[in-house]
């Protein structure tokens, strides 16, 4: 690994979040640049740059990632709806090379994104 990631220096608490939940294998904190009136991110603690660096091995890792998303969801309040969102590499927008979920809601999100 080379240098760490913003998101890393998180996980190792080198740089304060305002973290919402926590668990052996993940953390969710607000995004520090909202992108509507609830922006949390759901990031694994193992050390995985986006979904094209996922191995098998990770199935069940991800999928806990998505039961973290659904209650998060729920004790939030975005019983309207929500999105879930995952940015992977330069064309996607991925700016921080440490796999994330973007989970936005509390407001009507359009469609298509830019
Ligand atoms: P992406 O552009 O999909 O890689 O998403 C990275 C997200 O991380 C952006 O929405 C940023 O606003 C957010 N972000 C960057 N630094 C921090 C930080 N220190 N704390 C919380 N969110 C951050």
């Amino acid at each position: 690994m080379g240098e760490k990631t913003i998101f890393k220096k998180i996980i190792d608490g080198e740089i304060p979040a305002n973290v919402v939940y926590e668990d052996e294998k993940c953390l969710a904190f607000h995004d520090v640049a909202p992108q509507a009136p609830t922006h949390v991110l759901v990031i694994p603690k193992k050390e995985i740059r986006s979904v094209s660096d996922l191995s098998d091995e990770d199935a069940a890792l991800v999928g806990h990632l998505f039961v973290v998303l659904r209650n998060l969801a729920h004790e939030l309040g975005l019983e309207a709806g929500y999105r879930v969102v995952t940015n992977c590499g330069v064309e996607g927008g991925q700016s921080v090379d440490h796999l994330h979920f973007h989970l936005l809601g509390g407001r009507a999100l359009s469609w298509p994104p830019g």
